[in-house]
Formats: C-alpha cells, sequence, structure tokens
C-alpha cells in the first residue's frame, strides 16, 4: 500500500470505512470525482472567500469541475495558489475572458470530420475521437468547447460509422484513439474497438492518447494491460506537463504499460506559470525517460476560448528548446509544435542551427555558441527521380510500399512534378488574372 496521510485523510471523508480500502480502485475513483467547489474544500481544507466562491460558480457553470479524489491529493494545500497541480485540475474566473483571437474550434477538428468521431486531416492516418469524457476535466483542454457538454461515450452502433469510415479508405496505415479519454470506456468495449480496428488490413499501428497514468493511474490494472497486448502494434501516449505529476502510483501505470510491449510517448502543453521553465521541463522530461516514457511533442497552448491565461509567447517554447538541444539526450527531447488554427496541422517550431550557407559550405552553431562549417561532398550526381522506381538503382521494394503523391513543399522540390510555386488562390493578382482571362 502506498497510501499518504493526505490520500487517507481524502478518502475517510469520502466514505467513512470503505474510502481507504477503494483507494486504488479506479471505479470508485471516478465515481466519487469532485464536482463542486464546497466538496473541494470540505476534502482540501482549501477555503475561498464568498467573491471568489461566486467567480468560481459562474466559472464552473460554462465550464464544468472534475477532479479525481488521487490528483486532488498531489494538490500542495500550503501553497496551492502557486500549485500546478491545482491550476490544471481547479478552474479560474479568467477562464470566462475570451479574447478576439480565440476560437471554440481552433483546429477545426470538426471542418475537417468526415463522418461523426472522425478528423481525417493527413494523408495516412486519422484522430478517432472514441470518448466525450474524462476522469478530470484539465482547465487547459484545447476541446474545451466540448468538455462536459454530454457525459457519453459513443454506442458501438456510434462508432460503427468511423469504423467503417477507416475500413473504406486504404491510405490510412495509423489510427489514434482520442477523446475525451478513451480508457474511460470499460474493457470490454475497449477490447471491441480494439479488435474491430485490428480487423482492418490496412491499418498498420493504432495509438491510444490517454491521460489515466496521470489523473488516474488505477485505471492501468493488469487486466487491461493483457487485454490490450492482443492488438500489438500498440503505441501509447500519455500527457503529463510537470515532474511533480509522475508520482509512485503513475510510475506503477507507466511500468505496467511498458512491460506489456506498448511504447510510451508523452504530450505536454507549454503552460504559462506551470511549467514555462527551462529546469522544470528537463526535470520533466528526465523523470520521464527515466520511466520509460519519450517525450514526443511539447504543444504551444491553442487558441481555445477560455485558455488566453494559460498561454505563453512562442519564444518561451524556443528558450526551452535550446536548453534541451545538446544539453540533454536526444531520447529527451520533445519536438516543439504549433497545431496550426484552422486545420493546417502539427507545424514544428526549432531555434536556427544553420547559420549560412555558401556553394559548398554550410555554416552552423551548436548548443555551445561554436560555430562550424560542414564542408558539403565535391561530387554528387543528382538523379533525376521521375518516380519511375522499377529502374531507378535504388531499391525499393514495391510490393510493401504504394506510390505516394507529392503534396506541398515535397512537391516544389520533387523533380517529377513541373509545379514551381504555391500560390494562394485568393490574392488580388490572381483574381485579376482570372479577370484578364475572362476578357481574352
Ligand atoms: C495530432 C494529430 C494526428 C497525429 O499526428 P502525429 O504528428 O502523427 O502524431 C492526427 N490527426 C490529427 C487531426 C491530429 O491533430
Amino acid at each position: 500500500m502506498i497510501y499518504n496521510t493526505v490520500q487517507q485523510e481524502i478518502a475517510g471523508k469520502i466514505e467513512m470505512d470503505s474510502g481507504v480500502s477503494n483507494w486504488k480502485n479506479w471505479r470508485w475513483q471516478l465515481k466519487h470525482c469532485i464536482r463542486s467547489i464546497e466538496q473541494f474544500e470540505y476534502l482540501t481544507g482549501i477555503n475561498f472567500s464568498e467573491e471568489e466562491k461566486e467567480g468560481l460558480k459562474k466559472t464552473f457553470e460554462r465550464f464544468p469541475l472534475s477532479v479525481t479524489p488521487y490528483y486532488l491529493s498531489l494538490i500542495d494545500r500550503e501553497n496551492y495558489e502557486n500549485d500546478p497541480v491545482f491550476k490544471q485540475a481547479f478552474g479560474s474566473m479568467q477562464e470566462l475572458v475570451t479574447v478576439q483571437s480565440e476560437l471554440k474550434d481552433p483546429l477545426s477538428e470538426e471542418r475537417d470530420s468526415p463522418v461523426e468521431g472522425i478528423t481525417h486531416r493527413y494523408p495516412d492516418r486519422v484522430l478517432f475521437h472514441v470518448s466525450n469524457i474524462c476522469s478530470m476535466y484539465c482547465r487547459h483542454c484545447t476541446r474545451k468547447r466540448k468538455v462536459g457538454d454530454i457525459d457519453y461515450i459513443p454506442s458501438k452502433k456510434q462508432l460503427s460509422k468511423g469504423i467503417k469510415y477507416i475500413s473504406d479508405a486504404p491510405q490510412i496505415r495509423d489510427v489514434l484513439l482520442s477523446g475525451g479519454d478513451p480508457l474511460m470506456m470499460p474493457d470490454h468495449k475497449i477490447d471491441w474497438l480494439l479488435s474491430e480496428i485490428r480487423k482492418i488490413p490496412h491499418v498498420e499501428i493504432i495509438r491510444i492518447g490517454t491521460r489515466m497514468p496521470v489523473v488516474l493511474p488505477y485505471r492501468i490494472t493488469d487486466e487491461l494491460v493483457e487485454m490490450m497486448k492482443k492488438y500489438h502494434p500498440l503505441w501509447i501516449n500519455t500527457h503529463f506537463n510537470h515532474p511533480r505529476e509522475i508520482t509512485a502510483s503513475s510510475r506503477e501505470a507507466l511500468s505496467k504499460l511498458a512491460d506489456g510491449g506498448f511504447p510510451l510517448g508523452n504530450q505536454s502543453v507549454l503552460l504559462a506559470d506551470i511549467n514555462d521553465c527551462p529546469r522544470i521541463i528537463k526535470a520533466l522530461v528526465h523523470k520521464l525517460v527515466k520511466n520509460r516514457v519519450r517525450p514526443y511533442y511539447l504543444y504551444q497552448c491553442d487558441l481555445s476560448e477560455g485558455l488566453s491565461h494559460f498561454r505563453t509567447p512562442i519564444g518561451k517554447g524556443i528558450e526551452i528548446m535550446e536548453s534541451l538541444v545538446g544539453h540533454t539526450s536526444g531520447l529527451a527531447r520533445p519536438t516543439y509544435v504549433i497545431d496550426a488554427p484552422g486545420g493546417g496541422g502539427k507545424i514544428p517550431i526549432m531555434p536556427n542551427y544553420i547559420i549560412s550557407w555558401s556553394t559548398n559550405k554550410v555554416v552552423l552553431r551548436n548548443y555551445e555558441g561554436v560555430i562550424t562549417t560542414y564542408k558539403e561532398p565535391d561530387r554528387y550526381e543528382p538523379r533525376m527521380c521521375d518516380r519511375d522506381c522499377e529502374n531507378c538503382k535504388l531499391e525499393l521494394n514495391l510490393n510493401e510500399y504504394d506510390e505516394s503523391k507529392a503534396i506541398g513543399i515535397e512537391k516544389l522540390l520533387a523533380d517529377s512534378s513541373d509545379v514551381i510555386s504555391l500560390i494562394p488562390e485568393d490574392t488580388e493578382r490572381m483574381q485579376r488574372r482570372e479577370e484578364h482571362a475572362g476578357q481574352d
């Protein structure tokens, strides 16, 4: 047993007798999620003024509150106003402030949705929203518009529409289960869903995005792991934002998952006054790799409504990346990304390492500020690529790889394409051209 005294106290207050013995039961945790200010005050001993309560009530009417007893137990009561766990779990009136650039659906997930539950943005992979609920409502949720909307898990019939869409689209080789939290579903439903997706021959990998190891680590049971093992290759991405969240319980959950053979990744969000500090992020990524979790993405906070107080300038993210590259293991380094508003997808951001160029030399700098040169090869015979792979000297096993179309910048670079520029359709210049054409 690894309860601490705070956990014992909270468990006892929730349910005199069975609280403590049920602490590690995830269903018990779910049933007793903290959803009101009064309950929060009672369980933590933190008290708000009447005025604060008024404001918080308004906030929770718009964006509801839900915290697992476990995550609640991590709050530092003595210093809750600065506590990263408190700030992620418990709202503030600032959520009601919306600024002009903020959007309900900044990533246009709904516009890129061909059928209910699916966001199809990239050529070869889809996001499949398989649950509408979470155990904890992160205050910084990018899908804040949906939080607490209608708490439900889609029926098999509803999920079947998404499964059919994937099954009818042979280019989809990667299915990312998201939500809400997919692990809010009961085991038998996850079992069913994974088995249906696994039946689709062109799906190579399945990924699950879940915050359970952070907010409800007891959800990672031996039974769940045994069941999910049937569906390898299955990748799991979780969402730690601060080293304080990596507790004995979450380490145990991560270790079960890693032992089950699931490659583990982590997606953090850069959050003002929570983790916008190179030392905090470095401590976090070190703790993650120690627990066999590969830092995958560090997200710039999205432009969702009610998140302005969490946003940092992009410069903060670049400063953090500067403090990681070279200074620590490449394995511990996430890719810093901005999810482009309007649905453009994730754009990676890095400090600049190329300083200058000539025809035969590149000038680079390293993390220490050393400036160095790389001499280009004297002889390099560019191979004109006309995409005639059968007659190319390089070997490509065509049985395994389908021809893929070059799009975007890749197309500009391709020898096989005549396209020399990408031009927005609605510029005045383009409109004038069209008008001229009409006059001819
Ligand atoms: C993030 C995301 C993915 C997965 O992107 P990766 O860069 O492959 O991790 C897929 N679809 C949508 C809509 C996404 O937002």
